[in-house]
């Protein structure tokens, strides 16, 4: 099977196919940097990564652009009244977003910025101006022509037909379904900032910074264009309006949108509590491999609902998945088993299977579980032996190269947020669970390993004392020690 995806712009489930064989451009927008990420946002992004790592596991190489919006109406709005300059007023959410996003192991695209590409952007404003796409007004903002761009709406699937000439909208973000004339260029306004540029002093409007980034790093044509569900109309709209009224080529092939997620089966607002940036929910203890994994449960085309019982269970399925990495360790008796040649290699190919079907996460995870369970049961009845283990280990690691939770490197990601709120002064906000598993990521393996061992020797002089007070050391600070057959083994709590 081949990748098959979504494509809201025929509507249909699609097979992919890149322009240029063997290589995907893609395009993603990325976050407006006015405020720290949400885990709305993230569900998002998360969907994106799983796109891109599961792109390259298909032998693609991917060439991933996201831009950071740090110029925008709220921006300018924010800095104005801050009174701080818009690179100092962006600056902190830019890094929050990065290092949060790290945190969720998603993979770094190549990023541009808005603010780093002004010139461009007048330059193409200038272009559609004299091809009469877009038009100058008498305070020297630039708007987009709709009427003159007849297929306006054909990824939206709305229906313009009427829509009236010049009637005009200057706001970035509206959601009006009657098309507007919207801007591309916005006049200053007293006390805000802006850029002096080839089509006059101000700054550029949302839109036409994705178009201009987009193109400048991938081509007029690229293959995939991906953002959250909210972005259809009128961001992406507008994009295909402006790049192809420039070009007269198709913009891009595949457009890739996330839904929404939920809070509790509610909308994320401020005013009803359920407004969860990703700093907030690790502040409450929670690991970001778990908010990853419960982030990466729903297929993307399926609305998510973030549940705190959700996030219990994602953190029980991470813990399960890297013990059995850890059983896979031990020593098994020589030889293999057909049966588990055969585990290793059905589930491979469900997991492929899978994600080939426009991405279904919940049905490679429920594979990945099958193949645990059955692993784990061959396990405790002495059916597992040792050349079993290299494909179950390879299938494991299949699986991880998309979902990325084995690693255990929550505790040095929290442990950044506990200096963040330190920084912020938001030090109350910490919670007890989130200390006690920074606190386990304090040591380090190494470190656990020098432990266990003085343990083990004082075991085995009979020195119980000894062992036990290094035992309820390492538990104090999260580490958890079980004896097996196999001698001691522990891991982080
Ligand atoms: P913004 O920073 O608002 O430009 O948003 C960054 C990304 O997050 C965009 O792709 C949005 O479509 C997406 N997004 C915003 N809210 C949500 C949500 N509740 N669920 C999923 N994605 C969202
Ligand atoms: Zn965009």
């Amino acid at each position: 099977m081949a990748l098959r995806l979504f494509n809201t712009l025929s509507g249909t489930v699609e097979e992919f196919r890149p322009r240029v064989d063997g290589e995907v451009r893609m395009y993603a927008c990325g976050p407006t940097v006015y405020d720290y990420g949400h885990i709305g946002n993230f569900r998002t992004f998360v969907a994106i990564d799983i796109l891109r790592r599961y792109l390259r596991q298909s032998g693609y190489r991917v060439l991933h652009v996201m831009n950071i919006t740090d110029v925008d109406d709220k921006i300018i709005r924010n800095s104005a009244k801050a009174g701080l300059s818009v690179d100092q007023y962006t600056a902190r959410y830019q890094k929050a977003f990065l290092e949060d996003a790290a945190a969720l192991h998603i993979e770094q695209p190549r990023i541009v910025r808005a603010t780093e590409n002004i010139p461009s952007m007048a330059e193409f404003i200038r272009r559609l101006a004299e091809k009469e796409f877009a038009y100058r007004t008498e305070d020297g903002s630039y708007y987009f022509r709709i009427a003159r761009f007849p297929s306006y709406g054909k990824l939206s699937k709305k229906d313009f037909a009427g829509m009236e000439d010049g009637a005009r909208v200057d706001v970035d973000e509206y959601e009006k379904d009657n098309a507007r004339d919207f801007a591309l260029w916005k006049a200053p306004k007293p006390g805000e900032a802006f850029w002096e540029s080839s089509i006059g002093p101000g700054r550029p409007g949302w839109h036409i910074e994705c178009s201009v980034m987009s193109m400048q790093e991938l081509g007029d044509s690229f293959d995939l264009h991906a953002g959250g569900e909210d972005l259809i109309f009128p961001h992406h709209e507008n994009e295909i309006a402006q790049s192809e009224a420039l070009t007269e080529k198709p913009f891009v092939r595949f457009w890739f949108h996330a839904r929404f997620l939920l809070v509790e089966g509610e909308k994320m607002a401020k005013s009803t509590g359920n407004f969860f940036t990703l700093r907030d929910l690790v502040l409450k203890g929670n690991r970001p491999s778990s908010i990853r994994y419960l982030l990466a449960s729903v297929p993307y085309r399926h609305q998510l609902n973030f549940t705190f019982e959700g996030l219990q269970q994602a953190t029980a399925s991470v813990e399960r998945l890297r013990n059995f990495r850890l059983r896979l360790s031990g020593r098994f008796p020589a030889g293999s088993a057909p049966a588990m040649q055969d585990l290793a290699r059905e589930t491979s190919g469900r997991l492929r299977d899978a994600l080939d079907d426009d991405l279904n996460t919940a049905q490679a995870q429920a594979a990945m579980f099958d193949m645990v369970r059955a692993a784990n049961a061959a396990i405790d009845s002495g059916n597992l032996n040792q050349e079993d283990v290299p494909p179950l280990l390879a299938t494991l690691t299949q699986f991880d190269e998309i979902f990325s939770v084995l690693e255990d490197d929550d505790g040095a990601r929290m442990q950044q947020v506990v200096g963040w709120a330190r920084e912020e002064g938001k030090e109350k906000d910490v919670s007890a669970e989130l200390l006690r598993i920074v606190g386990s990521a304090a040591l380090s393996d190494g470190e656990i390993e020098r432990k266990v061992a003085e343990m083990t020797a004082a075991r085995n002089a009979r020195n119980f004392a000894a062992s036990d007070a290094i035992r309820a050391e390492l538990n104090a600070q999260g580490i958890l020690i079980e004896q097996t057959k196999q001698g001691i083994r522990w891991r982080r709590g």
